[in-house]
């Protein structure tokens, strides 16, 4: 996928999420090297992201990739190779919203 293909994204399913924004914290969902991608399951895929940038690692150096389904979670205090994707205000309170609107469909199915 394309880089900051979140925006594409955002109205799929996630879980979890942090209901308030601190913004004073760079959220990675708003940059453009928060890549997703999905891996193959027994049935059907699952969506993760990872950081292009390549600032997500393990203690090991590994890379470290997440559960699109935590984006959200994904905060920094401050990211040398942070590049906004545009009016980060707007659209993690767009996506916060979509997500709880999802959350709860999901609860009524
Ligand atoms: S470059 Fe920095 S802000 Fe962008 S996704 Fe990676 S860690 Fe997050």
């Amino acid at each position: 996928m394309h880089s900051g293909a979140i925006h594409c994204y955002y109205v799929m399913s996630m879980s979890n999420v942090e209901r308030s924004l601190n913004l004073n914290k760079i959220y990675c969902a708003n940059c453009i090297h928060c890549q997703l991608f999905s891996v193959p399951q027994e049935i059907g895929a699952e969506l993760h992201v990872r950081c292009a940038a390549e600032k997500w690692k393990k203690k090991l150096g590994q890379e470290k990739k997440y559960r699109y389904s935590t984006i959200m979670r994904r905060c920094m205090d401050s990211c040398d190779c942070y590049e906004s994707m545009g009016d980060a205000e707007t659209f993690l309170r767009e996506l916060r919203d979509l997500q709880e609107l999802e959350e709860k469909m999901n609860g009524t199915l």
